[in-house]
């Protein structure tokens, strides 16, 4: 018997052993297609070789530098890449290790800043019902995933939620996208005059909603109403991208497809693609600059910012995306993914709704088509559904609770980017 503490503690998942392109391989020698990425991780597959080899160079130079000292070159050149490559005015980029500690700076971050320009009594946080934000106190505070939160409530930060853009349950008989987006959109605005907007501190939401949603995109519209919400009442717009950025939805960040450009976005799960644990947090040159010229100081910090090898890895992601044109690839597998799993599984009884965007694809899980009711939870549809694809060598991400922390089901796929068209057949083979 192992030592490791398991997450699942009554099942005894095969060993990972090796990695192979698009495939990871147990102890017994079997191949399963990695069809989400871990959770929406692995963007360049699990042997890349220019990855593997910037980590190694950096770890023969140096490994790790504390920043309370030093900041380092793949720190520096990793922060430019990305300053250079974020929407409008996102010119500060700060490193942590993974998704939840880049949604826990964000609040803090956001918080910070009202104290600093004089505005203590913006503490609310709003939120979005489907959400995930991560699993530390704060992040899961800021989440929607009632299941998760339940237990650990009252939780130390109190968070209004407001429904998240999620047409297929959503939007009214008759009504168009359009109208639907502005609808939902205008719910932050009466959140916002509730709870009094010198109260409110941020709107947090994923541009594209992953883990608990199962891939919801926005309606037309949505984000650019919920942009000018923000900026009417002063309240900083932060969106999570850990699981829908870095290219996994056709763009680098998905806000780009919005036209929108938030005041704080946050990233993590591709930037390290599974070869360094790393995130970040990046921030609008407005927010930086009035702690900059208050304080100077953020009240924030983890031992592991800006990790030297950690950085030399997201440097190396982000060439390689461009070097081989992998955003592309993504929007086309995407867009060839999507028409194979409507034809293939998109006629079974049982399968409600199919969406997502690029290399970010959910699949919802009904009792009736017509009715669109979900299965009884008891009857945990989702990870059966994993564990059959799982048998088969498929791997996807299984999520119950999808309608409102209970009740839905729904699988998520996020392959690698790096797949080609075979990979589109073998996945709807071995999903249908
Ligand atoms: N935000 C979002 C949108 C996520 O999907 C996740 C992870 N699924 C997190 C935050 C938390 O990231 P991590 O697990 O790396 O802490």
């Amino acid at each position: 018997m192992s030592h490791v503490f398991p997450r699942h503690m009554k099942t005894h998942p095969p060993k990972a052993v090796a990695g192979d392109g698009c495939y990871l391989i147990d102890a017994a020698g079997k191949r399963y297609f990695d069809g989400s990425g871990g959770a929406a991780v692995s963007c360049l597959g699990h042997s890349d070789a220019g990855v593997r080899k910037a980590v190694k160079d950096q770890i023969d130079k140096l490994a790790f530098a504390h920043t309370g000292f030093f900041t380092s070159d793949p720190a520096e050149e990793l922060a430019d890449m990305l300053a250079a490559r974020a929407p409008g005015g996102l010119g500060r980029v700060y490193f942590v290790s993974g998704g939840s500690e880049a949604v826990e700076a964000a609040l803090k971050l956001a918080r910070q800043y009202y104290l600093e320009i004089g505005q203590p009594d913006r503490r609310h946080i709003i939120a979005r019902k489907q959400s995930y934000h991560g699993n530390t106190l704060g992040a899961l505070a800021a989440g929607g995933n009632e299941w998760r939160r339940e237990p650990f409530a009252p939780l130390l930060i109190e968070t209004t939620l407001v429904p998240a853009c999620y047409a297929y349950r959503g939007q009214a008989e008759g009504e168009s996208l359009e109208e639907y987006g502005r609808r939902t959109a205008d719910e932050l605005e009466a959140a916002i005059l509730k709870l009094g907007p010198e109260t409110v501190m941020c709107f947090i939401a994923e541009t594209v909603g992953g883990a608990t949603a199962g891939a919801i995109t926005p309606a037309p519209g949505y984000f650019a109403r919920i942009r000018e919400i923000c900026d009417k009442y002063g309240v900083l717009l932060i969106l999570d991208e850990v699981m829908c950025g870095m290219g996994r939805t056709g763009s680098l960040f998905a806000c780009e497809q919005e036209g929108i450009s938030p005041d704080i976005v946050t990233i993590a799960k591709g930037l390290g693609a599974g070869y360094q644990p790393i995130g970040a947090m990046l921030c609008s040159n407005e927010i930086y600059g009035a702690i900059e010229h208050g304080t100077g100081f953020f009240q924030h910090g983890h031992t592991y910012l800006g990790h030297a090898a950690a950085a030399a890895c997201g440097v190396a992601v982000l060439k390689a995306f461009e070097e081989r044109d992998l955003i592309a690839n993504v929007r086309d597998k995407g867009a060839k993914l999507r028409v194979a799993l409507e034809s293939e599984v998109g006629q079974h009884p049982h399968v409600g709704d199919i969406r997502g965007r690029g290399l970010f694809l959910g699949v919802e899980f009904v009792v009736d088509r017509a009715t669109k009711a979900p299965f009884d939870p008891s009857l945990g549809i989702a990870g059966k559904l994993k564990k059959a694809a799982f048998e088969a060598g498929l791997i996807c991400y299984p999520m119950s609770g999808t309608i409102d922390g209970r009740r839905g089901d729904h699988v998520l796929l996020a392959p690698p980017f790096i797949m080609d068209d075979t990979h589109v057949d073998e996945i709807v083979t071995k999903l249908s």
